[in-house]
């Protein structure tokens, strides 16, 4: 605002400017005509911070275009925005709206700032002013969501995954583009359109397809994903001769939980076991929810003894979990001293194909429930048992 005020002052209006400006606002607005279902949707199904894509209008802007203008059409866009795509989708609209405006005018003026080292638009000038865009963009973002939700925020629901960031640099590159585009041949712009539209679509495709493969209280995969990727490392270890390690995992006395603290609290034991599993295990093995309270681990290139090794260490970890949570009611309650019983099993020693690996393991959980629960037993009880309550 400052700067606005500041820049209001001392850099006059032009007809020039005035041009530009009803270019940009003319395009901004036909783009989210276009795209308009495309970016509900997009919204009402994102996870972390959602990138609107409006920075393509506001780097050209902050570039192209005295402060003032640049605030009215952060203001414009968002406010259109606002009512045309948005509308309904989420509480605490307005806060949200104007801390947006405030990010986007701030972020432009500041790539706008940029420009005054360099005596004239070039290639290192316009990179120059979408890196500082982005920069002062996402800290401005990352701290607001960080405020709004200071116990709950982790670096990736402030900053957003790669995918966000990637989105976002990529609308940058479009809008580097329209800076020149703008600045040389500027009725030249409207072929922007069409490949924005298509971004747009293949982002909200990427999404739907993640929606379709992940079990969503978890984060996990979910059971067929999980069955395809282990078909697939079956295939791998028939043609290479290869092994690998299984893992079912099953809570025990699970229901107890929900009949005493509820269906929620429930939920929150399943999201603090699922990250158990995940951080005990490599990034490349396939860790799903088979179902309710069961979990699967498929530990490729790994031998019976070393995933029993695993499965204790997860074992463990789980048996030692304090998870808070609330009942039903509302009452804040620690959940702790919960147990598993793990099943194990190897390809190709237990089983040739998915199935049958999968039914040895389980048989092995059957074998730990009847052993006395919180243990680890390897299929066929081939390997002996690991430990014991
Ligand atoms: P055991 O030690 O023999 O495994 O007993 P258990 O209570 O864990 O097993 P049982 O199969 O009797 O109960 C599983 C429970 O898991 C029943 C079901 O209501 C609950 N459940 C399944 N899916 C979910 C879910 O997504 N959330 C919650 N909160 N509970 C679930
Ligand atoms: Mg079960
Ligand atoms: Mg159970």
């Amino acid at each position: 605002m400052v700067w606005a005020v500041v820049s209001a002052l001392t850099v006059p209006v032009t007809a020039a400017h005035v041009g530009i400006f009803a270019l940009i606002t003319t395009l901004a607005i036909t783009q989210t005509e276009v795209s308009r279902r495309l970016e509900r949707q997009r919204r009402s199904l994102a996870k972390g911070p959602h990138v609107n894509m409006i920075s393509v209008w506001l780097l050209p802007a902050g570039v192209l275009l005295p402060a003032q203008l640049i605030a009215v059409l952060s203001v414009t866009l968002y406010v259109y925005l606002a009512f045309r795509s948005w509308s309904g989708t989420r509480p605490g609209e307005a806060h949200r709206v104007a801390a947006n405006i405030t990010t986007a005018t701030l972020s432009a003026c500041a790539a706008g700032l940029t420009l005054l080292a360099f005596p004239s638009l070039t290639v290192l000038s316009v990179c120059a002013a979408a890196l500082v865009h982005f920069t002062v963009n996402t800290a401005l973002t990352g701290l607001g969501l960080y405020l709004a939700n200071p116990e709950e925020a982790t670096v990736e629901s402030c900053l957003g995954n790669m995918d966000d960031n990637l989105l976002e640099l990529a609308t940058l590159c479009v809008g580097g583009l329209l800076v020149m585009v703008l600045s040389q041949e500027p009725l030249l712009s409207v072929l922007v359109i069409l490949p924005l539209y298509v971004l747009q679509r293949s982002v909200l495709i990427k999404r739907l397809e993640e929606l379709a493969t992940t079990d969503q209280k978890t984060q996990l995969l979910n059971a067929t994903t999980w069955q395809d990727g282990a078909m697939r490392e079956v295939s791998r270890a028939e043609r290479e001769n290869g092994s690998f390690g299984a893992l079912m995992i099953d809570l025990d006395h699970f229901k107890s939980i929900n009949d005493t603290f509820g269906h929620l609290a429930g939920d929150d034991v399943l999201k603090a076991v699922a990250a158990v599993v995940k951080q005990e295990t490599r990034a490349h093995d396939l860790v799903g929810r088979f179902g309710g309270e069961e979990f699967v681990a498929l530990l490729p290139s790994t031998s019976k003894a070393d995933a029993i090794v695993t499965a204790e260490r997860i074992r463990q970890r789980i048996s030692e979990l304090v998870i808070p949570t609330h009942t039903n009611e509302g009452a804040a309650v620690e959940i702790s001293q919960r147990t598993a019983s793990i099943g194990v099993a190897s390809f190709p020693a237990d089983g040739t194909s998915v199935d049958e690996v999968m039914a040895s393991a389980d048989a092995a959980v059957y074998a730990a429930k009847h052993g006395g629960r919180n243990r680890v037993i390897g299929a066929e009880s081939s390997v002996p048992e690991l430990a014991a309550a």
